[in-house]
């Protein structure tokens, strides 16, 4: 599963580790913005072909925030061998970044750690269970009003989800071996 960007800051700014994959903008056809070198530090993009450029200005996402976008020359870029896969503009090929740009790129340096890929395998059998209580115990809305009362209605199907396990696995635990 992935989170939206801003989910995975709130749940991270509540102090819960989230183990989630940043969303992989890349295409086999066209170049996405995972193509370009971004360097925060440095104040610098690299595109595909090399080209680097340091000349930005200042556009809106869409929570009105103020975001940098880079702009390679059309000179440039309306001569480039790459340009069908770049861009469709004959002004350039533009890269924005994003609001949380610093720490979109330390995740998706982080998925690549071995670290990552074990705890990250392990989630299937965590969204099993989730789903199961979405879907077959009808926690996607809660029943009552207040936290207090949502929570007891997780921890009851949770509950009813662990005795069904334990009556799948209880006989065979239990069965005499020969
Ligand atoms: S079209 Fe422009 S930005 Fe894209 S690869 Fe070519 S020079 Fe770089």
């Amino acid at each position: 599963m992935l989170l939206p960007n801003s989910n995975k800051r709130y749940i991270e700014e509540a102090g819960i580790e989230v183990i989630s994959k940043v969303r992989d903008d890349s295409s086999p056809d066209k170049y996405s913005k995972s193509n370009f070198e971004i360097n925060l530090e440095q104040n610098e993009v690299t595109c595909p072909a090399g080209h680097i450029t340091s000349k930005y200005s200042y556009d809106k996402d869409n929570k009105k925030r103020r975001i940098r976008s880079y702009k390679f020359k059309a000179s440039l870029c309306n001569e480039c061998l790459h340009k069908d896969k770049c861009t469709k503009s004959g002004k350039g090929k533009a890269i924005t970044l994003n609001y949380h740009e610093a720490k979109l790129q330390k995740a998706r340096q982080d998925q690549q750690s071995e670290e990552f890929k074990n705890l990250y395998s392990r989630r299937s059998t965590v969204e099993r269970k989730v789903s199961e209580e979405m879907h077959r115990h009808d926690c996607r809305q809660a029943r009552w009003i207040g936290r207090a009362k949502t929570k007891q209605q997780l921890l009851l199907a949770a509950a009813m989800i662990n005795f069904k396990r334990l009556g799948k696995i209880a006989p065979l635990v239990l069965m005499p071996t020969e």
